[in-house]
């Protein structure tokens, strides 16, 4: 998106009516106040594929996909959004970013800035490589060794080591003729609240993280003694050159590996990604610690479609490896999942085993789906209509976010199976829900998102049909406000758009969603009416975060209590008040 200004992106949505894109591939018809014709994404004989030329948006009631125009052609096309740009540009004439006088003035200083930054990196690479094969560098070698990295491993991903001194760095760099405010922009040195100016990195070992082009922009630093202060490790801050949502780690090495073989392995940490490296085992990259944003997923999906994840299996179905899951499902991506031994990483796991073993539970890798199901199951009794109906319940709203309907037909299969039910049972169940009510059922969501909330939905359905006046009481919201929201991604992407004019705000806010949330709106959006005024829809939301509050101090006076009221007196009275002042908001409210 960084590739053309934002400004152009909406002159081009403005010339490109989205019904005459589409109806170049796909014969249309108008209906009402939309037009429709036989979805271009899966087989069907009677149209459920609509566009709404007035809001800029194209969904299908039979599949689900939905988005802008720009989706359509990534979709339909099966290129990147920057080539989406590239051909709608072409097709209406508009020239791309022939900036005018001052935006290319902008532009050429952004662009000597990121340079400039870029070299800086470069150096600090350099000098923190010199330093770990240096005499400094000692007891980070050790370490290294100890962690059973090979010299060969440390020199591929550039490891290097930051001294233990104030500004060695900053010194070093200044001698180079870098300036102190290039280096503050660069995040390698930081001005502390009483002026003095230091090394961000002080006594670390420094991982390089790189682009998948090559260059360095961004460093990892990881404490060499627990007791040294700063946490574990210490990253380099968002700047010009360096997203961490946009970057994975390792890519730049693996990627020619990860287009040959076919897929690629996810871990989380560094060192994860060195012993997969040094095993030789398969490429891998890392999502360093975090659930992979869909930026990264896109990113990835330059290289393969398919990625190999491990999972903890006391943290299965939780946290960041099982949110990156759902994540890469909803993107069109072939999830498998290798469950290691109790509390394993990949790092302790092929130290221990060695790489064969891993490679062995990688061949043993089982489709996420497969896996999810089998979990679900675990301990059900399935002799009970109840439970059979409960556990068919949840795994169908799994099933209606399976983008591709082949998968979605052998999940289908696979359920029946499961639940001792007819296969064309479960097929016909998808397919009803996936018709007729596609949006309960997608807003369901995956089972660790719970369901999307109507309040969420209604506001959602306004952002499209009405963005002025949802705007409008979207700025109502805290960010805590939307805390636990399935809808949260969608809301926040909205709320970092106030101020976009109210007719360019629906395709504005598509464009800026993962697949999965674009097409979760755009069936929102497809639906005839609204269910409430926006301003209510925010009441609501505010009312279910006192809510969330007001358990949660219930929760802590029940905890006290159990204590010993007496020990905990003061807390627990102080805990009351607050939960007198919020049911006071709380009934103000209604
Ligand atoms: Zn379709």
């Amino acid at each position: 998106m960084a590739l053309f200004p934002q400004q152009f992106i909406d002159d081009l949505r403005l010339q490109a009516n989205i019904a005459q894109v589409i109806q170049e591939y796909v014969p249309l018809k108008r209906a009402g106040s939309t037009l429709k014709g036989l979805c271009p994404f899966h087989g069907e004989k009677t149209p459920s594929f609509h566009v709404n030329p007035d809001k800029g948006f194209f969904h299908c009631f039979g599949c689900g996909v939905g988005g802008d125009v720009f989706k359509f052609l990534e979709l339909h096309e099966k290129i990147p959004f920057p080539d989406a740009v590239r051909l709608l540009a072409q097709k209406y004439g508009m020239a791309l970013p022939e900036m005018s006088d001052s935006d290319a003035g902008d532009a050429r200083r952004d662009s000597a800035l990121r340079e400039a930054l870029l070299k800086v990196h470069e150096v600090a690479a350099a000098y923190f490589r010199e330093q770990l094969s240096g005499a400094a560098g000692l007891r980070a070698r050790q370490q290294l060794k100890a962690r059973d990295v090979s010299p060969g491993t440390a020199e591929a991903l550039g490891l290097g080591y930051a001294p233990q001194s104030r500004d060695a760095l900053k010194t070093h760099l200044i001698a180079q003729g870098f300036s102190e405010s290039l280096l503050l922009q660069s995040g390698l040195i930081l001005r502390r609240d009483s002026g003095e100016v230091i090394d961000r990195f002080r006594h670390r070992l420094i991982v390089p993280i790189c682009r998948d082009t090559g260059p360095v922009v961004a460093f990892g630093g990881r404490q060499m003694d627990p007791d040294q202060g700063g946490p574990k490790y210490l990253n380099s801050p968002e700047t010009p050159i360096y997203s961490k949502g946009r970057t994975l780690y390792g890519l730049n090495v693996t990627k020619s590996q990860i287009r040959q073989t076919g897929f690629a392995v996810l871990v989380e940490g560094y060192f994860d990604f060195a012993q997969v490296l040094q095993s030789q085992a398969a490429p891998a990259v890392a999502s360093c610690g975090t659930a992979l944003t869909p930026a990264q997923a896109q990113l990835l999906h330059r290289f393969t479609s398919k990625v190999v994840l491990s999972f903890d299996p006391d943290a299965a179905g939780q946290g960041a490896a099982a949110r990156s899951c759902e994540m890469l499902v909803a993107e069109g991506f072939d999830v498998n999942v290798v469950v290691l031994d109790k509390g394993a990483d990949p790092d302790t796991f092929i130290r221990q085993h060695g790489s064969e073993a891993y490679r062995e539970r990688l061949r043993n890798s089982r489709p996420y789906l497969e896996y999810l199901l089998d979990r679900a199951a675990t301990g059900r009794d399935f002799g009970r209509d109840d439970t059979r109906r409960q556990f068919l319940e949840e795994m169908l709203t799994v099933a209606a976010r399976i983008p591709d309907a082949t998968a979605r037909d052998q999940f289908a299969d696979r359920l029946a199976h499961k639940a001792r039910v007819a296969e064309d049972v479960i097929r016909a169940e998808i397919r009803k829900a996936a018709v007729q009510k596609r949006t309960t059922i997608t807003a369901r969501e995956l089972p660790s998102f719970g369901p999307l909330k109507q309040a969420e939905k209604a506001l959602i359905w306004g952002l499209i049909h009405n963005a002025g006046d949802a705007t409008e009481a979207l700025a109502e919201l805290d960010e805590v406000d939307l805390d636990g929201l399935a809808g949260r991604d969608i809301l926040e992407a909205a709320r970092s758009l106030l101020g976009t004019r109210p007719d360019l705000l629906p395709s504005a806010l598509l464009q800026r969603l993962s697949t999965g949330n674009a097409q979760l709106v755009t069936s929102i959006a497809a639906s005839a009416t609204a269910s409430a005024p926006a301003a209510d829809c925010v009441r609501a939301l505010k009312r279910l975060r006192w809510e969330r509050e007001r358990a949660d101090i219930q929760r802590e006076i029940d905890r006290l209590q159990q204590l010993g009221a007496s020990q905990h007196g003061n807390e627990i009275d102080d805990l009351w008040q607050r939960k007198k002042e919020l049911m006071h908001r709380i009934e103000e409210l209604t």
